[in-house]
């Protein structure tokens, strides 16, 4: 990739996992991970009542730790909420911010996503900032014109390249075995990355842009290998060690 952008081949669990699953999933990529092969960084995103767990597990491994959303307040009286400072002590990198499940379960605006990916970066966590269009957007041609939209109103103020990660998923290919076109994907990145450099200039070349929806091992090196895709975001297929092993394997 131009600029050196490693590809980073992320797995968010979900609300998915009791502690033993857990452990052995953890157990089982840290003893794979190492002749998995492939030049992508590996990330995993437990739900938070594991993070500690398998924060724990995974010290000092090349496997990353981060969460799947933060409040974008500090601290306070949130009942129930988790702060982003309190994911960097954890030891966690990484936090997914404005993931489609949230904006539709918990009503989250581009406003509120914005807030919250600049609380991560005060933290020192590199937000992975989830954009995409449902069907009918797509089917009424102005997806990539309404992702772009998304990604100007979403996107933290001050944000340099390294410090933020971009994940392009399509609602419509999240959990349902589609997944569009790669020349489809290749235009998505690619407007993505154009909205990037109006905003953030060449810094733009250094933030990587995932894609994410029914990434499997099957399909992986196929995606990896559209131009602007540097590495996936992987729901299901990242709760069976073989196959995210096998996306991590497909990166180059
Ligand atoms: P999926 O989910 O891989 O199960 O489609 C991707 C995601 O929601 O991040």
């Amino acid at each position: 990739e131009p600029a050196g952008r490693r590809p980073l081949i992320a797995g968010n669990w979900k609300m998915n996992g009791l502690k033993r699953e857990a452990l052995a999933l953890a157990d089982a990529l840290l003893a794979g991970a190492g002749g998995a092969g492939g030049r992508g960084e590996l990330l995993v995103c437990p739900p938070a009542t594991l993070l500690a767990l398998v924060g724990e597990r995974l010290k000092g491994s090349a496997i990353h730790l981060g969460a799947q959303d933060c409040h974008p307040k500090p601290s306070g009286a949130h009942t129930g909420d988790i702060a982003a400072p309190m994911l960097a002590d954890l030891g966690c990198r990484f936090v997914i911010v404005g993931h489609s499940e949230r904006r539709a379960d918990h009503g989250e605006s581009d406003a509120l996503v914005k807030a919250k990916a600049e609380a991560a970066r005060a933290a020192r966590l590199i937000p992975i900032l989830c954009v995409g269009e449902t069907l009918a957007v797509r089917d009424r041609g102005d997806a990539l014109a309404v992702v772009a939209a998304q990604l100007a109103a979403s996107l933290p103020a001050g944000a340099d390249g390294e410090t933020l990660v971009v994940a392009y998923e399509p609602v419509w290919a999240i959990g349902t075995g589609r997944t569009p076109t790669t020349a489809d994907i290749g235009a998505m990145h690619q407007a993505l990355r154009a909205e990037l450099k109006r905003h953030m200039g060449t810094e733009a070349e250094r933030t990587r842009i995932l894609y994410g929806g029914s990434v499997k091992g099957s399909n992986a090196a196929e995606i990896l290998a559209v131009p602007g895709v540097d590495g996936a975001l992987v729901g299901g297929a990242s709760l069976k060690a073989d196959e995210f092993l096998a996306i991590a394997q497909a990166s180059r």
